[in-house]
């Protein structure tokens, strides 16, 4: 059975921390859209050129060019066995797009939603620092580096990364609100299986601990 987990929450619900730390307990590839961007845009690719003002600016890219980066992802051999999604589907063509894929295969999907409060959210987008070599995320308030402004794993000093500037992070709130979160009401009404979890003041690990329970046995939680 292939394991097909959609994490889905608001930007700063934690979807990034979750989907890394769940892959290591489902050895199943974690499939990030604004990563795989990211990536274009460092290479200097066409792709990235082409999205890295809309990226910039924290509104949404096309859904035809996440639809097929995240189809040309799936298919790969590691995603055959399952697959986290972190931040796909985000709108309703990319849900509909997503949910045909699936049901083409017989693929039943898990959606965990990850609430968060709005003020909690806020607090730690604006908080958000990366490292920009190896990429790790830390929080000054939640998830400080033991060394103020720099990485604990290479010493590379932190940056903030551009669309968490708080224009930018509004902005990506705002497109949340508008083109993502209808979603919920779309998989309830599609029948898909769905589960909330509040994430808003537990720790990484102890959410794991609920997420993967939820995915163990979702009958019971359901
Ligand atoms: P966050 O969830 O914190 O906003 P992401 O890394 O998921 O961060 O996304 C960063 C940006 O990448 C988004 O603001 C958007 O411009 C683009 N992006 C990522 N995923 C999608 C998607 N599924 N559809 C459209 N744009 C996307």
């Amino acid at each position: 059975m292939t394991q097909a987990v959609v994490l889905f929450g608001s930007p700063g619900s934690g979807k990034g921390t979750q989907a890394s730390l769940l892959k290591k307990c489902l050895k199943v590839p974690h499939i990030s859209t604004g990563d795989m961007l990211r990536e274009h845009i460092r290479d200097g690719n066409a792709l990235g050129v082409r999205v890295a003002a809309t990226m910039h600016a924290g509104t949404l890219v096309r859904d035809e060019v996440v639809d097929c980066l995240v189809e040309e992802r799936l298919a790969k051999p590691d995603a055959q066995a399952g697959f986290i999604l972190d931040g796909y589907p985000r709108t309703r063509e990319q849900a509909e797009h997503l949910l045909g894929w699936l049901d083409a295969r017989n693929i039943r999907e898990l959606v965990i939603h990850l609430i968060v409060d709005y003020n909690v959210i806020v607090t730690r987008l604006t908080g958000r620092r990366q490292c920009p070599r190896c990429g790790t995320l830390y929080n000054t308030v939640s998830n400080p580096p033991r060394v103020e402004g720099v990485c604990d794993l290479d010493g590379q000093a932190l940056v903030i990364r551009d669309d968490d500037r708080e224009l930018v992070i509004r902005q990506r709130l705002a497109e949340y609100e508008s083109q993502s979160r209808p979603l919920i009401e779309f998989f309830r009404e599609k029948g898909r299986r769905l589960f909330e979890i509040d994430a808003s003041h537990q720790t990484p690990e102890a959410l794991l601990f609920q997420v993967c329970r939820t995915i163990k046995n979702p009958a019971v939680e359901g």
